[in-house]
């Protein structure tokens, strides 16, 4: 046995034993050990313990934006810790690297949306706007606004806020939920309003959507749609918010996703894409009248906060991460690069046998693996895992989405992906479908 064998074996062992990974099957995990233990990254690519090279077809998890092994990111990291590694914001207390983010955040977000909550991540974020909203009707005068609307399909974290309104299976694992949460269809407007009038408009507090839904199978939402729900919030006086953990920051071509549907949230979550995972970060911007609300309403204290809310080391990495989205010009590629990734979806689709619906929007994509291209219809079981498998073998990682019957491959590469690197992609997707399809006969 090689050095390198018996360190993998030792890891291997200890991760068995000691490591209860987040979202994970937790039997295979037992029996295969950790399939790969990843020592680097640079650019799109990941490198493991065993010497294999991997295309970062997830980002992975949709946030590693900037790419990886980006030194600019670990100095800046390193320089704040030297000076100032954490101090706490509760009270009046403040640091720069928190003031100045939220200053650019109110720069470049959506029109209007000017404070921002600081989280650790999404779930935090998510959770923050429930609380927030829900504390704003009260201030209001208007006590029973407290249900939170979400959509089927919808993913926001596992916090147990979060949960409650996220994907059905996520809600199904724990046998309690918390409570005044209710679902309603994707990109339904009809289907909204006859939830806000079923469940009465004076108790619900606010709706929530992502801009394209992305651990639910990337779902892209019908161009009018989110004009139609401000139109519906704005009618019935619930608060809009949209969570925009995966699509904020260059992702789908625009700095926030909503802005491909020309209109402005109440209130937006962001995390991931804020440092590209550099560091963990989320947060919650409000509306310059919610805020103004708030100042105005509220007596005593917020009784809400983390203790790493407005963490100056990650502040100060979101910051420069953010010059980096906008100095190399990574919004606009994600915009280009998109259109080549679904070019080389549409090429798949023509030249394989049991591709369906491809769709994307910047660098999220998708592609429906069918059983007849013609009717559409589905294998008994699903088989984007099998691809998922052949794919990661020839050096390419993405992801497979199967709940509520889908059988769907989703991609989100990184920011600075190029035409080259796209083609790779589409490359070894191709020879592992095809690996698949053979099985299949
Ligand atoms: N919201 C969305 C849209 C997400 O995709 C995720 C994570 O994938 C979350 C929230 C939760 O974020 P976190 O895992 O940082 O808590």
């Amino acid at each position: 046995m090689t050095k390198n064998e018996r360190l993998i074996q030792e890891l291997s062992e200890l991760d068995k034993k000691h490591f209860l990974h987040p979202i994970s099957p937790i039997k295979q995990q037992q029996e295969d050990g950790a399939a790969f233990i990843f020592t680097e990254g640079k650019g799109v690519h990941l490198y493991d313990l065993n010497g294999n090279c991997y295309i970062d077809g997830m980002s992975s998890l949709w946030n590693v934006n900037v790419g990886h092994g980006r030194e600019e990111l670990g100095k800046t990291a390193m320089e704040q810790m030297q000076k100032l590694a954490y101090s706490s914001n509760f009270s009046t207390f403040s640091n720069e690297p928190a003031i100045r983010l939220s200053a650019k955040l109110a720069q470049i977000a959506p029109k209007g949306l000017s404070a921002t909550f600081f989280a650790s991540g999404g779930s935090e974020a998510n959770d923050t706007a429930y609380k927030l909203v829900r504390n704003y009707w009260l201030l209001k005068g208007k006590p029973s606004k407290k249900k939170i609307i979400s959509q089927t399909k919808s993913y926001h974290g596992v916090s147990m806020g979060a949960t409650s309104t996220g994907l059905k299976p996520y809600r199904e694992f724990t046998n309690s939920l918390a409570p005044d949460f209710c679902y309603v269809e994707h990109f339904s407007a009809q289907a909204l309003r006859e939830l806000i009038e079923t469940e009465g408009a004076d108790t619900i507090a606010a709706f929530i959507s992502e801009p394209v839904q992305g651990a639910g199978g990337v779902h892209i939402a019908p161009e009018n749609y989110f004009k139609e729900v401000r139109e519906i919030c704005d009618e019935y006086e619930i608060l809009f918010i949209t969570d925009e953990v995966i699509t904020a920051f260059g992702r789908t071509g625009k700095d926030f996703g909503i802005e491909h549907y020309g209109v402005t949230p109440d209130v937006m979550c962001f995390a991931k894409g804020v440092t590209s995972g550099y560091l963990p970060l989320g947060g919650v911007m409000l509306s310059e009248e919610i805020h103004q609300d708030f100042i105005e309403l509220s007596e005593g204290t917020m009784l809400h906060g983390y203790t790493y809310s407005g963490h100056p080391t990650a502040c100060a990495v979101g910051l420069k991460n953010i010059e980096m989205i906008e100095n190399e010009n990574l919004t606009e590629n994600a915009k280009v690069m998109g259109k080549e990734m679904l070019n080389g979806f549409n090429w798949l689709k023509s030249n394989l046998e049991i591709i369906g619906e491809v769709r994307g929007l910047g660098l999220m994509g998708a592609i429906e693996i069918v059983k007849d291209q013609v009717t559409q219809e589905k294998f008994d079981s699903p088989v984007s895992p099998l691809i998922v498998g052949e794919a990661a073998k020839r050096g390419l990682i993405c992801r497979s989405v199967i709940f509520d019957g889908q059988d769907t491959l989703v991609f989100a590469p990184p920011l600075i992906i190029n035409k080259t690197e796209i083609e790779e992609m589409t490359s070894i997707l191709y020879d592992s479908i095809l690996a698949v399809e053979r099985q299949m006969v």
